[in-house]
């Protein structure tokens, strides 16, 4: 879960922000016997870039087969996002395995990754906050917060959650204030294609960097984006 509006943190977190070097009361003990937060999301889990990057790195494919079966795509303010398709009598993430595990643990999206916790942006800045109601798991151990998310470079990693919610902040306001419904489908789709169906290629094939290829990509397409919509950064929210 992404903060983008003004909530009552206190309603929906124990009152406290944390940083990544702080532990907090997250830690599931690996979910034993349980799967409830991968059934009955609706479209909640929402993709982004690297997500997608990953998914495809993994799976070994792009983006189109991974929509033909896992991903489906909603407007979430204003904009096409890729969410995970939940599938089955059960409502159930199409990754879920038979026994209740996660087929794709090792590349599962951030958000699943983040579960219970959420992100909280505020100043430019990112933090994270427990979710009380969510997590049906009690006695939830402590454990410090990068190593819940277990993402490798972590600083980086930040970096681009960042920049990408204050992107998409900026460009729905864009797509929001566009009058053409048409030119307004078309910043959308211009959206979908530059982010998520182009692939993001190794740079140097020959010396495959992982991650690191894709934040140098993101990072231009980043400011392609900006220059090609004329959207440019706002302050905070
Ligand atoms: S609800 Fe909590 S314990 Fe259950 S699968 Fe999700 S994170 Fe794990
Ligand atoms: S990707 Fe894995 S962790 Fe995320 S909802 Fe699907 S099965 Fe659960």
């Amino acid at each position: 879960m992404s903060v983008k509006r003004a909530v009552d943190l206190n309603e929906i977190s124990d009152g406290s922000l944390y940083g990544a070097n702080d532990m907090v009361r997250a830690d599931c003990g690996g979910c034993t016997g349980c799967s409830a937060c991968c059934r009955g999301m609706g479209s909640s889990v929402i993709l982004d870039p690297l997500d997608i990057y990953r998914l495809c790195t993994g799976l070994k494919c792009d983006f189109d087969m991974l929509l033909a079966g896992h991903l489906e795509l909603n407007v979430v303010d204003a904009v096409i996002l890729p969410n995970l398709k939940m599938t089955g009598p059960k409502e159930s993430c199409s990754f879920l395995s038979p026994s209740g595990r996660c087929g794709i643990h090792a590349y599962r999206p951030g958000i699943c990754r983040l579960f219970p916790l959420g992100r909280y942006y505020e100043n430019g800045t990112l933090r994270y906050f427990l979710q009380v109601h969510e997590c049906k798991k009690e006695n939830r151990a402590k454990i410090k917060v990068r190593k819940w998310l277990d993402m490798p470079d972590l600083k980086r990693y930040e970096k681009f959650v960042t920049d990408w919610h204050y992107f998409l902040n900026d460009a729905e306001a864009a797509v929001a204030q566009e009058p053409d419904p048409e030119i307004r489908k078309g910043i959308s789709l211009y959206l979908l294609q530059n982010f998520y169906r182009r692939p993001y290629g190794p740079i140097r094939p020959e010396q495959y960097v992982g991650e690191k290829d894709f934040y140098e990509q993101f990072d231009r397409r980043l400011a392609e984006a900006r220059e090609n919509l004329t959207i440019q950064p706002e302050t905070t929210c």
